[in-house]
């Protein structure tokens, strides 16, 4: 088969959902896209954790940018699982941010709780590579002595 022919026959398979822009966010409707956006096509991407290929599919896009009012540049990054991992993830970093906040004098000499937040930030870099707390690991780090 020609490579032409496969892209066609490609695309014959995708589907497509019918896309209303007039329920786009705010911020969406004044992208140039708001006046030619016509539908969603299924958008094929791979998991930046994991690398398993995965769809964005034309029906969560319009879930997502008509009924969620996401930006309509949002990108898919993780699949589900990832997706479901990296939240409880952030759910759990910022329970320790707040016990840290919250009891601060007694958790410094807690080697426990520390060893323990520093695996998190470290598992957490695998899911946030640019976006994980520099200062924070390395005040931890220190309080645990590992220079
Ligand atoms: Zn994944």
């Amino acid at each position: 088969m020609n490579p032409a022919m496969s892209k066609r026959a490609q695309k014959d398979q995708q589907i497509s959902v019918a896309a209303d822009p007039k329920q786009w966010s705010e911020q969406s409707k004044r992208s140039v896209a708001y006046h030619f956006k016509r539908e969603y096509v299924d958008e094929p991407y791979k998991c930046s954790r994991c690398s398993v290929a995965c769809t964005f599919t034309a029906q969560d896009q319009k879930y997502t940018f008509e009924i969620k009012k996401a930006s309509k540049d949002q990108r898919r990054k993780f699949c589900s699982t990832c997706w479901s991992e990296s939240n409880r993830m952030r759910a759990t970093l910022s329970e320790y941010d707040l016990r840290w906040t919250a009891e601060k004098s007694s958790l410094r000499a807690n080697r426990e709780f520390l060893t323990e937040w520093l695996e998190l930030f470290m598992r957490w870099k695998q899911f946030a590579p640019y976006k994980h707390d520099i200062a924070k690991i390395a005040m931890v780090r220190c309080l645990l002595k590992l220079g």
